[in-house]
């Protein structure tokens, strides 16, 4: 009988056997600012609310598999367009998948920007879709020369653009977004995880472009352990799409606290606002200090460039404060460091960690 490793070895695909797991380190302990999570918890005068809705659900049976009441909460907190329509996904990233696996037609492309959300990425080596990475300019902007050369060479099914992109932090300009819509002969997703703290959205653009669709989650707006985004657009598209989605993608629990919560959505976004502030607070923190490049973010996050980037982040994680290390991911993120914008009292303790460490580089 051969081993399960040399079984596992045989029978699975090439590109599974040669990925590298996504590591999600263990955060226990730490001030966790690695993963853009809203640091502030559900505000206690909703946590009895919520109790209650959780307490009467009915968990014995399988969700409502169109989320009718979630989709329509959805609609109207978020002022969706009455002609556009909505599919829900457990988190954005399995939308990313469903995507991919609808378009994955033998020989289609799935076209990304460089250096962007890494998932689109590894949804194309998952779903054997090929994939084709456009350079972003240095200073992170859209190439747009570039990027339209490649999207006439390459003719990708599927394009996905970060707006606000990840890991960088900044917003394309909207006109260089249109055109890349206008020139691409395939779908075009605008993905909007960052949609709360950013000034400008595709979705009044849904109208003008047969092929765009805008991708949203609720995942940086305080509801990452929910598991819940969601793609907006024509119908046309999304009546498609629902083929592919698992019938009870979305659980009971998520739907009726989800939809709770977005009764509330402007405590949520006043969360962000704050958390706007303290991005700014942050920023000028970061700029103030010798052999530190902060770059500008219209996210929950800054990016910074700092020498011996993996060292400073070995000295943060020693002192308590866990950030993103992109250092040795793409080239143009050489020394480059992600973190989230806290509590103001977490972004105090990471800034106080920070100078430590770096008084200790020296
Ligand atoms: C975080 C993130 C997502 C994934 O969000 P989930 O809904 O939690 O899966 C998608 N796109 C971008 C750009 C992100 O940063």
């Amino acid at each position: 009988m051969p081993s399960a490793f040399s079984l596992a070895s045989t029978l699975l695909r090439r590109e599974i056997l040669d990925l590298h797991a996504y590591h999600v380190p263990d955060s226990t302990g730490y001030i966790k600012l690695d993963a853009m999570e809203n640091p502030y918890p559900v505000p206690s005068a909703l946590r009895g609310e919520i109790a209650g809705v959780v307490a009467a659900a009915a968990i014995n049976r399988y969700p409502d598999p169109g989320a009718a009441s979630l989709k329509e909460k959805i609609r109207c907190t978020l002022d969706l367009p009455d002609d556009m329509g909505v599919l829900l996904g457990n988190g954005s990233d399995e939308l990313i998948q469903l995507l991919a696996l609808a378009l994955n037609k033998p020989g289609a492309t799935l076209l990304g920007l460089e250096p962007s959300f890494v998932m689109y990425k590894m949804i194309a080596t998952f779903t054997g879709m090929r994939y084709v990475g456009v350079p972003l300019a240095a200073d992170f902007s859209l190439d747009l020369p570039t990027t339209l050369t490649a999207i006439r060479r390459e003719k990708p099914a599927l394009v996905f653009i970060a707006y606000p992109n990840n890991p960088t932090g900044n917003l394309f300009s909207a006109p260089d977004v249109m055109q890349i819509i206008e020139t691409a002969p395939g779908l075009v997703v605008v993905d909007e995880a960052y949609y709360a703290f950013a000034a400008d959205s595709f979705i009044p653009r849904l109208a003008d472009y047969p092929n765009l669709l805008v991708m949203r989650t609720f995942s940086k707006l305080g509801m990452a352990g929910l598991r819940l985004g969601f793609l907006a657009g024509r119908t046309a598209w999304l009546e498609q799409l629902e083929k592919l989605r698992l019938p009870y993608n979305v659980g009971v629990l998520p739907q009726v606290v989800a939809e709770k919560l977005l009764g509330h959505h402007k405590i949520l976004l006043q969360q962000a606002e704050q958390i706007k502030l303290d991005r700014a607070a942050l920023h000028r923190q970061l700029g103030a200090i010798a052999g530190v490049q902060v770059y500008p973010s219209e996210a929950n996050f800054l990016l910074f460039r700092a020498a011996r980037a993996t060292e400073v982040f070995d000295g943060l994680k020693r002192r308590g404060v866990l950030i993103k290390n992109l250092n040795g991911g793409h080239p143009m993120l050489n020394n480059c460091l992600r973190v989230t914008v806290g509590t103001p009292d977490e972004c105090a303790k990471f800034v106080a960690a920070l100078l430590d460490t770096l008084n200790q580089l020296a």
